[in-house]
């Protein structure tokens, strides 16, 4: 996606980890049962392209054995009766962005199939060597683009990840070359000048795009071709990408556009869902309040989900897009389901269910919407192993009550989910997922009184950097997020208004991560991120100087799920008082809170600040 949702997701990767890191216990999944052979009978099976409205389906070893009525299989088969429900293949999600527990989420929800469109090159590689040895059933398969083609300063570098940029078309083959010896499984190309933002950004000119087109056919890789706006789709058709990673919607599709693809055989993968949440309607919202998916959300799922970006100076509508599947689906183009999760407005795997609803919504049939999510990506994306039922193909299989052929919605209505054979255990993860929502909430409640009748945090007089309450202050930097920034934290002699100590907080910030930090943290709980209610206050406040730079205090809540709401301050010669209202960390009323940091970056360079009477007012 352009800029801003590539540096709201590189953000979340950033705060994510701190996060995992020092929040409750990860889930952790029982082992599933592990026979992987079974028979499932009478069911209705949507085999990837037409409905059988009665079959038997034997897997054996993981595999599709055969399909069928009444079928015969060895005694002592499992059997799962499956009268009334609906057997489909595994979904495949055809744009996402993979990290930390994505493919576990994506499972849950019937995914079984991620095409990553960006992500680190180790998690790809590390992930891919688990799958290779049999590893990570209870996780959709990843396939990834690994690393993204893009101009210098263009889209995606301009956060410090290493990107490998490019500027010719000469050096497009050595590019392409080495994302084939990374092990990237088709090749992404970004083409993004800003303008459907309301901004501008350098871009790849399409000689180099072609020229990475024609490098990648070369080995034998597809290409998947990130756009804006209209014209951009239209140029990298003509250029021969294989398939568009978004729709546009900065215009109504010209009366050609459908024709036009189709002429070229190109695919294309709209992301409606992420298109609406660009024009600032939370497209994940209502998901969140769907019985049907929503006990298997997690609390930062769903705060997400109830994202949307900020509203575009430009006109940018989903409806365009919604107008252009339309045409697409007139010219007969392939259409496949992707959502760009984890962006604002989405989750992995919950999402894939909002967007087959939208295409709905663009005209295609409930059954052409799940053929857009299994054997259409399947067959773009060459994957002959999966996306339809059928016997030798793998047993990526998702069982629903109802007919979500008639209503597509009834997808979401899951009772079984296989990977290979072997079904997911979704029991334990809703039951772990339960757990954690009520443990939050107890804590909140509990902690009512803990915290609010005191409103000295600290003022360090004592010697030491211990709290009155909640956990002592402690140094917190990006290093657990893969950063290299340093800090130190200590009391020093002469505090605000003449009293004995201070905390003195330095160290230096490594350039180039858009989420550097290093600094220090207190949690209200007993741990950090446990919520605390503490909305019998008003404001933070605290006694700042320093060396004349701007810090920041980052407030995580719970319902803000994993990116902190940010404040700044300036550290000046003399101690001054900053007194922030809760309600400027994105409104939030106090009652969740969970950690708060006061931390320099993420402009490189040494800091150095102190900090003393820090209150709750
Ligand atoms: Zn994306």
């Amino acid at each position: 996606m352009n800029s801003l949702r590539f540096a709201a997701t590189l953000r979340v990767l950033g705060w994510m980890a701190l996060y995992l890191a020092l929040s409750a216990p990860a889930i952790i999944l029982a082992g599933p049962d592990s026979s992987n052979s079974f028979v499932i009978r009478k069911a209705r099976v949507f085999d990837g392209q037409k409905v059988i409205q009665q079959a038997d389906v034997w897997v054996e070893n993981g595999t599709i054995k055969s399909v069928g009525t009444g079928l015969n299989v060895p005694s002592g088969t499992k059997v799962i009766d499956a009268a009334g429900d609906t057997l489909l293949p595994g979904l495949i999600d055809a744009h996402t962005h993979a990290w930390g527990d994505a493919l576990k989420e994506a499972e849950i929800f019937g995914v079984t199939t991620e095409l990553d469109m960006f992500t680190a090159v180790k998690f790809m590689q590390e992930t891919k060597k688990d799958q290779a040895a049999g590893k990570d059933l209870d996780q959709a398969d990843l396939r990834s683009a690994g690393t993204c083609a893009t101009a210098p300063g263009g889209h995606g570098t301009e956060y410090g990840i290493p990107v490998p940029t490019l500027t010719s078309p000469a050096e497009a083959q050595a590019w392409v070359d080495a994302r084939v010896a990374e092990g990237s499984d088709y090749i992404k190309i970004i083409v993004e000048d800003g303008s459907a933002y309301g901004g501008h950004m350098p871009t790849l000119s399409m000689e180099t795009v072609k020229a990475l087109i024609d490098a990648a056919h070369k080995r034998g890789k597809l290409t998947v071709v990130h756009i804006g706006t209209q014209q951009e789709a239209r140029d990298v058709i003509a250029a021969g990408a294989d398939g568009l990673a978004h729709l546009f919607s900065d215009s109504a599709p010209a009366p050609d556009f459908g024709k036009f693809a189709a002429a070229h055989h190109v695919f294309i993968v709209p992301t409606l869902d992420v298109l609406e949440s660009a024009s600032g309607v939370a497209s994940g919202e209502s998901l969140t309040t769907d019985a049907r998916l929503a006990p298997y959300l997690t609390g930062d799922d769903i705060a997400n989900l109830k994202k949307s970006f900020p509203k575009s100076p430009t006109a940018l509508s989903e409806k365009y897009a919604e107008q252009t599947v339309a045409q697409l689906k007139a010219a007969h183009v392939r259409v496949l389901a992707g959502t760009d999760a984890p962006n604002p407005g989405t989750s992995h795997g919950s999402s894939i269910h909002r967007e087959l609803e939208l295409l709905v919504r663009s005209g295609l049939t409930p059954q052409e919407a799940l053929a857009a999510a299994t054997s259409a990506p399947a067959a773009a994306f060459r994957l002959g192993d999966r996306g339809t039922i059928a016997p030798g193909k793998r047993a990526d299989l998702l069982l629903v009550k109802g007919d979500p052929t008639q209503d597509i919605t009834a997808a979401r209505d899951i009772v079984s989910v296989w990977k290979l054979g072997v079904e997911d255990d979704r029991a334990t993860y809703r039951a772990s997922i339960e757990k954690t929502k009520q443990e939050a909430a107890k804590a909140a409640q509990s902690a009512q009184a803990s915290g609010p009748e005191i409103s000295l945090i600290s003022d360090f007089d004592d010697g030491t950097s211990n709290a009155t309450f909640g956990t002592g202050w402690a140094l917190s930097t990006d290093s657990i997020a893969g950063g290299k920034s340093t800090g130190d934290m200590k009391v020093v002699d002469g505090g605000a208004n003449g009293d004995k100590h201070a905390l003195d907080v330095s160290g230096v910030i490594d350039g180039g991560l858009p989420y550097a930090w290093a600094g220090v943290m207190w949690a209200p709980g007993s741990q950090p991120f446990i919520p605390v209610n503490l909305s019998s206050k008003k404001n933070i406040s605290f006694f700042a100087k320093g060396d004349g730079q701007t810090y920041r205090v980052l407030v995580f809540t719970t319902s803000g799920g994993r990116i902190p709401a940010q404040q700044t301050f300036t550290a000046g010669a003399e101690w001054k008082k900053s007194s922030i209202p809760f309600s400027a960390f994105n409104g939030t009323d106090g009652h969740d809170i969970s950690a708060i940091l006061l931390v320099g970056g993420p402009a490189a360079g040494k800091f150095d600040f102190q900090i003393d009477e820090v209150k709750l007012e």
